[in-house]
């Protein structure tokens, strides 16, 4: 047995031998002592980006407004030797880290901002900061989870730069404010960053970043390719009738009726007008107001809803047919109408090619059967405007504990948003090795 035995594995590790220097790049070994590496790294790093966390999550604050958050991120980023930027789009912090060789530039992005939400999570770092908000008093909460988005980062920087001469490349690090939006009148956010140059010098050749989930289990990744969260749009539409008495509505042009006339018209462009096989799109009205009492027809009713498309074109086509249907529909009561779009989110378009390209990353890192492709959701994520400037992934981590009914998980964004911690070294790991594998060639 011995003989032959050892006769096979000599042969086979001749014929291995053989097909790794012709098949790999000449980097092979270095990639592989690089990815342990991360994980060596990572695991040490895991108590620490459960701290932060924690200290993130106790101390949220709301969108623009970044300022603690913000300096516990450069401070930990220029401790670590990285070159660092503040005050990027008021709170934001972007840090560069040089790799030892030569290489591409990565990009990883997470969101500071937390939420206007009264935490009811029982936990000892439970939130009890209030502030005011468009002149309410309000909870503020990490109720979508950029607290761990936060935290997951800065451990990625500390693992990635502990083993900088490994890195054929650069790492540009972007901790943002105001994913969120904001009051009307501020502006900021990822949008804002790019404006003052966070894709600058050097620019990123890929983007990646991840978002905390309710809808998967702590240890799972999900991904998709291409239109992957929706652009969302808001529409205010304010039809103007002509006021009279309710007992003599000839003498007048009702707004009521002919607002109504329009929210059943204007669902008609989903359903009758819209290729409804390429892609889903969703126009809901949220609120309608108009008079005072019941004898009386108002001059003019007010809707505002919300449009969500995962198609530049159809989103750019929506607008059209809802003027279109708005303005022909007023007419015919013999009214007006004015209306506003105020244009929000882009579709967060997930690069096909660099999508695939990642998955068997995702794989070795979670785990073949934690790694989901996933339905698009009708959310939208300012991540959108990074992907516009360079191929960019945006995936989502698990967080709903392991034994909890995923339809019983409280969502993002609930006062009862629970974050399972172990999903945290998934995400951190994730971002890390999508980084060495970028570098070394996917
Ligand atoms: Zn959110
Ligand atoms: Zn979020």
């Amino acid at each position: 047995m011995g003989k032959r035995h050892f006769g096979w594995m000599l042969a086979l590790g001749t014929s291995v031998g053989g097909l790794m220097a012709a098949a790999l790049p000449a980097h092979a070994g270095d990639r592989e002592t690089a990815q342990a590496t991360v994980d060596t790294r990572a695991a040490v790093e895991q108590p620490k980006i459960i701290a932060w966390r924690r200290d993130i999550h106790e101390h949220p604050e709301l969108g623009n407004q970044e300022t603690r958050t913000a300096a516990l991120v450069a401070k930990h980023l220029k401790s670590l030797g990285l070159e660092v930027r503040t005050g990027v789009a008021k709170t934001g912090v972007v840090a560069v880290l040089r790799g030892g060789k030569p290489g591409p530039v990565v990009a990883l992005r997470a969101d500071m901002d937390a939420l206007p939400v009264v935490e009811q999570v029982d936990v000892p770092f439970a939130s009890k900061v209030k502030t005011q908000y468009n002149g309410q008093e309000v909870g503020v909460m990490h109720a979508c989870g950029h607290d761990t988005h936060v935290a997951m980062l800065m451990g990625v920087a500390e693992v990635l730069a502990g083993m900088k001469d490994q890195l054929p490349g650069t790492v540009k690090f972007i901790f943002q404010p105001a994913e969120e939006g904001l009051p009307k009148g501020e502006v900021g956010g990822a949008e804002q960053m790019l404006k003052e140059g966070a894709f600058e010098n050097p620019k990123p050749d890929a983007v990646f970043g991840v978002h905390v989930i309710s809808t998967l289990h702590a240890g799972d990744v999900g991904y998709r390719p291409g239109p992957f969260m929706a652009a969302a749009d808001e529409f205010v539409i304010t039809v103007h009738g002509k006021q009279s008495h309710g007992a003599l509505p000839w003498t007048g042009v009702d707004p009521i009726v002919t607002a109504s006339q329009i929210v059943l018209g204007m669902q008609t462009i989903e359903s009758r007008q819209m290729e409804v096989i390429k892609e889903p799109s969703i126009l809901s009205v949220g609120s309608i107001h108009g008079g005072n009492r019941n004898n009386i027809i108002p001059d003019t009713v007010t809707l505002n809803g919300t449009i969500r498309t995962f198609d530049e074109g159809m989103r750019a086509d929506i607008d059209k047919r809802l003027r279109r249907t708005v303005a022909g529909i007023a007419e015919s009561a013999g009214a007006t109408a004015d209306v506003d779009i105020i244009k929000g989110y882009p579709v967060t378009i997930n690069n096909p090619e660099l999508t695939a390209k990642i998955v068997p990353t995702l794989q070795r890192v979670a785990g073949k059967d934690h790694v989901k492709l996933i339905d698009k959701v009708t959310p939208s994520e300012d991540f959108s405007f990074y992907e516009q400037q360079a191929p960019g992934v945006y995936l989502f981590v698990g967080i709903t504990p392991p034994e909890t009914d995923l339809s019983k998980a409280a969502s993002n964004h609930s006062p009862k948003f629970f974050v399972d911690e172990s999903g945290l070294i998934v995400g951190a790991r994730t971002l890390a090795h999508l980084t060495v594998d970028y570098l070394y060639g996917l």
